[in-house]
């Protein structure tokens, strides 16, 4: 096939680095076409990279042009679910960067959208099930090295974050991240969220609730506790440890040169996520770029996916205001995703 011809819509900060890495480092696609709602934003984006792109002045606009065989979109998180609504209508794969819709109903209208036409259409931007230490836990887990998974403990710290940052931001933006990946990692539904507040860091400003506790509760059985701490001061740091029958393992930590300074042996932490999955982001790219191009449809994360976390989120932050435990009900799953969970990445 040809080179995958990809309109962007939404030329901020993630809508850029995914341009520069499809013009620079991935191959199979070419970047034709870009809309944001600031046209010259989206000038700029396309004028940095020397790319013979053209602008256009809207969405539906740019999914309409025969100019593009497939769409990603990386505009702020409420305009997602219009795109993407519009993609699959003019029968063109998409690439919705979180969160697929910011209302659990807006991410059912996406999957009723693909459903009605028994066909996928979208993979969602959850890039971890896409990193190599979570792959390496996946499939030692799959292979039974230790056994049936029983717990798992894992923690979300960022260094510092915005003043804009809310409360219920530490659910929607940050632990959005676990709630797809964990349930991919040992695939089993959630059942149940609760939120508690430990000790609040006197680091984070007076209207954030800052650390949290998760406890995520599956229909297995398993028992998820998540630390999300975004003032720890100390860096950007993953951390996901799954509790086996057998045993345990743990998700590697990013390497980095060890050192001996001033009396101190240690390694440096990264402080910037956007340097923990660089290399991730590369590959579930390239994922949507091969697979559109070899099938005519993405393999990655599905529309579905995009549902459970926003479902899931919903039943965190209505906890966060509750303070108890929370039902999560997806309703049935349907056809089109069925026996996806185990062979998709
Ligand atoms: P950003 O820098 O604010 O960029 C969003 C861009 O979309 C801005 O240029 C904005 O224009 C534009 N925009 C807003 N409404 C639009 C519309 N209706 N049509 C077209 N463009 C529109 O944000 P970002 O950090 O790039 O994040 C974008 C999305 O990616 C968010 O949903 C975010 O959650 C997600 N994200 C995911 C990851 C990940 O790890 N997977 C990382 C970062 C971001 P204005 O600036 O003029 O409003």
């Amino acid at each position: 096939m040809e080179l995958l011809r990809i309109g962007v819509i939404g030329t901020g900060a993630i809508g850029r680095d995914h341009m520069r890495r499809i013009t620079n480092n991935l191959s199979g696609g070419v970047i034709t076409a870009v809309t944001d709602v600031n046209t010259e934003a989206a000038r700029g984006a396309v004028e940095a990279l020397g790319i013979g792109a053209n602008i256009y002045p809207d969405d539906v606009t740019l999914i309409g042009s025969g100019e593009v065989d497939a769409v990603l979109v990386t505009s702020w998180g409420p305009a997602h679910q219009k795109s993407v609504l519009a993609a699959i209508e003019a029968g063109l794969p998409v690439f919705c960067e979180k969160p697929l819709a910011t209302t659990a109903e807006g991410c059912k209208s996406i999957v009723d959208a693909e459903v009605a036409r028994d066909k996928r259409f979208v993979q969602v931007g959850f890039m971890r099930r896409y990193d190599k230490g979570y792959r390496q836990l996946k499939e030692a887990i799959d292979g039974g090295f230790i056994g049936e998974p029983l717990m798992i403990h894992c923690a979300h710290r960022n260094a510092s974050v915005a003043d804009s940052y809310t409360t219920d931001m530490a659910i929607t933006d940050t632990l959005i991240h676990e709630i797809d990946v964990l349930q991919w990692l040992i695939g089993d539904e959630y059942r149940s969220a609760q939120v508690s507040f430990p000790k609040k860091s006197r680091n984070a400003l007076g209207h954030l609730g800052d650390p949290q506790i998760v406890m995520l509760e599956t229909a297995g059985g398993v028992i998820i506790t998540a630390e999300i701490f975004v003032n720890c001061k100390f860096g950007y740091d993953i951390q996901c440890e799954v509790v086996g029958e057998e045993g345990l393992i743990r998700l590697p930590d990013v390497s980095s040169p060890a050192f001996r300074k001033g009396g101190v042996a240690g390694n440096a932490l990264l402080m910037d996520w956007k340097d923990r999955f660089i290399d991730a982001y590369d590959v579930e790219i390239q994922d949507f770029i091969d697979n559109v191009r070899k099938n005519g449809m993405p393999q990655g994360p599905t529309a579905w996916d995009g549902f459970i976390a926003q479902v899931t989120a919903d039943a965190c932050v209505r906890s966060q205001q509750s303070g108890e435990r929370e039902a999560i009900e997806l309703g049935v799953k349907p056809e089109l995703y069925s026996g996806m969970m185990q062979r998709q990445v």
